[in-house]
């Protein structure tokens, strides 16, 4: 193996992590980038919607007003210093991209477009068409090869490496060959993405979104916090749960009910408009994205994914047919808790991104804040495990680890996997109770006790998926016990997070859900 040390070590090649490794590198840093999969698999590469600067491009718009977008469908539950933070910064984020060579759609006088998406006062999200992650990740990709930015594929990060309560490297599973690896460093970024994989097929996530970098924080000794905030995305696919993005329903889309009608303004934020689909459903009535008004001119113009992946995945043709949809579990505002300089409790441990929470979204987030905070917040946590590891030397690593013992195998993972994401999307989802979470985690303690019976029948080495889901499985189901003890112990309803036997908000619940392996702090 190469030499194992780098300054700055970065878990996680999505637009988080690259914005990281592009400043870190930047601040005179040796960096490495360890991925999973591939970057340009990563789940930055399927947004679409845009992200948010108040350019004023599209019509009157300014800062305080994506701030006070931001602050309301936070409701109460995130810091006004970091929310003012990512939108004062969200000019210049969009320049930047800009200036690396991101391809913004364009007005007639070549100013970046602009369009509307939901909860916002203003058409505010810069968009690429409807390929924008896609655009700002290829871009990103090629400037950290473009800087010499080492970035090594195919190693499933196992474990946070410490020396005392300092995080000194990681021990990944390289998965071409099956063989485990440490990496050293100074300072290590998670940036491993969200967890809306815990609904399984009942999410519009990439496969790779199973919370690991959360589940592998905490057994590090890090904290989490608002696990319970779990957005749901209104029009998910109906068959696949593939998303058709806000930008349709921004466009001037209609949300209709079997009997045509349409049921709520599809332009408020997305836990109000979810709640509404799923009352409509509770109802009997199907639901159905209807953009035919607007016309193939236009579709083809600005929402040519959104065509093919309806033509694809629904065998419907958005020009002239409806497009059946449902809400399904979109992006997760709970993760890694960190300060204001992204830091972990953990010495030496940084995390941005939809792994992190930056406090920014809290119970709610709007939609075209996740790539500007990617942006935002990619770049302090660049900046600040440059800072830290300036004056560090390398720690000594020692891995704990132990090879696994072959074991019987008597309970299937994949069947308690599908089994836990229904369970999730049914009583975890859009409406919970007490009651009800209460058992499902008795459910998912069993599911945790149940592990010793479960493992991995592939006993290769080469790419093996099997060990790879399992270790992912494993996260999952760590991470899935977190979101209801959250859940249960938020006592009232706020944002995504909504109870039917405390429907109401309470002001003694607006701060932070902190918890630690324990338990809920
Ligand atoms: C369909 C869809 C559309 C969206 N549209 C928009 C939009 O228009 N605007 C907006 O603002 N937001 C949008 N979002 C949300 C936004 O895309 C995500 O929040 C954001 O891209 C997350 O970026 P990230 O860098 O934090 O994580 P990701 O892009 O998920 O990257 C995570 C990285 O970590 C790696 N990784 C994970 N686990 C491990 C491990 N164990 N070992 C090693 N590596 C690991 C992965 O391989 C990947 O490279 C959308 C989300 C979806 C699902």
């Amino acid at each position: 193996m190469q030499n194992n040390k780098s300054d700055v070590l970065i878990i996680g090649a999505g637009g988080a992590g690259l914005v990281a490794a592009l400043h870190a590198h930047e601040n005179g840093m040796k960096v490495r980038v360890l991925t999973k999969e591939y970057p340009t698999r990563s789940q930055t590469c399927m947004a679409q919607g845009g992200i948010n600067a108040a350019l004023g491009n599209a019509g009157e718009d300014a800062t305080e007003s994506h701030v006070q977008n931001t602050l309301k469908s936070a409701n109460g539950l995130a810091s006004e210093v970091e929310i003012r933070r990512l939108c004062e910064n969200a000019p210049e984020a969009v320049a930047w991209l800009d200036s690396i060579g991101v391809c913004f759609s364009r007005t007639k006088d070549s100013k970046i477009a602009q369009r509307a998406l939901g909860g916002a006062s203003a058409s505010r999200a810069c968009y690429a068409q409807d390929y924008t992650g896609l655009k700002i990740l290829h871009t990103l990709y090629d400037r950290c090869l473009a800087c010499g930015i080492e970035i090594l594929n195919e190693k499933f990060l196992l474990e946070v490496l410490k020396n005392g309560n300092k995080a000194c490297g990681v021990e990944v599973l390289d998965i071409r060959s099956g063989v485990k690896e440490v990496y050293s460093a100074k300072a290590v970024i998670l940036a491993t993405g969200g967890y809306s994989r815990v609904y399984a097929k009942n999410s519009t996530n990439a496969t790779a979104s199973t919370g690991d970098g959360i589940a592998i924080a905490l057994k590090a000794g890090a904290k989490v916090s608002d696990m319970e905030f779990v957005q749901f995305h209104p029009t998910g696919l109906k068959s696949s749960s593939i998303l058709i993005s806000e930008s349709a329903r921004g466009a001037g889309g209609y949300l209709l009910n079997s009997k045509g009608e349409r049921f709520i303004d599809e332009l408020k934020p997305r836990d109000i408009v979810s709640r509404a689909i799923n009352d409509e459903m509770l109802k009997g009535e199907e639901i159905f994205l209807d953009i035919r008004h607007l016309g193939e001119a236009f579709i083809d113009a600005q929402l040519p994914q959104e065509r093919k992946l309806a033509k694809l995945y629904e065998n419907v043709d958005p020009v002239h047919d409806l497009i059946p949809v449902k809400a399904v579990a979109h992006y997760t505002m709970g993760g890694i808790d960190v300060n204001d300089t992204t830091s972990t409790c953990v010495d030496g441990l940084f995390a941005c991104g939809e792994c992190a929470n930056h406090s920014v979204h809290g119970a709610n987030r709007l939609g075209g804040n996740s790539l500007l905070e990617l942006v935002v917040f990619g770049k302090l946590a660049g900046e600040s495990a440059a800072l830290y590891a300036q004056d560090k030397s390398y720690l000594h690593v020692e891995v704990m680890s132990k090879e696994e013992a072959t074991k019987e195998i008597q309970v299937d993972f994949y069947k308690v996997r599908e089994e836990l994401g229904e369970l999730f999307y049914k009583d975890v989802g859009i409406v919970r109770d007490k009651k009800t979470l209460e058992k499902t985690l008795e459910k998912v303690n069993s599911f945790l006790e149940q592990t010793s019976q479960m493992g991995v029948k592939d006993t290769s080495h080469v790419y093996n998926t099997n060990r790879i889901e399992f270790l992912e499985f494993q996260n999952t189901l760590a991470v899935s016990k977190m979101i209801l003890l959250g859940a249960i112990a938020r006592d009232e309803s706020r944002g995504a997070h909504f109870r039917s036997d405390k429907p109401q908000k309470d002001e003694n619940y607006s701060k932070h859900t902190l918890q630690d392996l324990q338990g809920v702090l």
